[in-house]
């Protein structure tokens, strides 16, 4: 049975709006915001798009 393990995205917090827009283009409304961010697994397209961006 699939249990719908949350993610841990990377992401950036909009300080105007609250909202949170991830590396892998998803928005989290700040209603949102409780899901545990530091738990993994790591979202692997947010990993991706975080190493390519190290490594310019
Ligand atoms: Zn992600």
């Amino acid at each position: 049975m699939a249990s719908n393990k949350p993610l841990v995205h990377r992401g950036t917090k909009s300080w105007w709006t609250g909202d949170v827009k991830t590396l892998c283009g998803l928005t989290i409304p700040r209603g949102d915001a409780k899901s545990p961010w530091f738990i993994k697994p790591a979202c692997p397209q947010c990993e991706a798009i975080h190493e390519a961006r190290k490594r310019k």
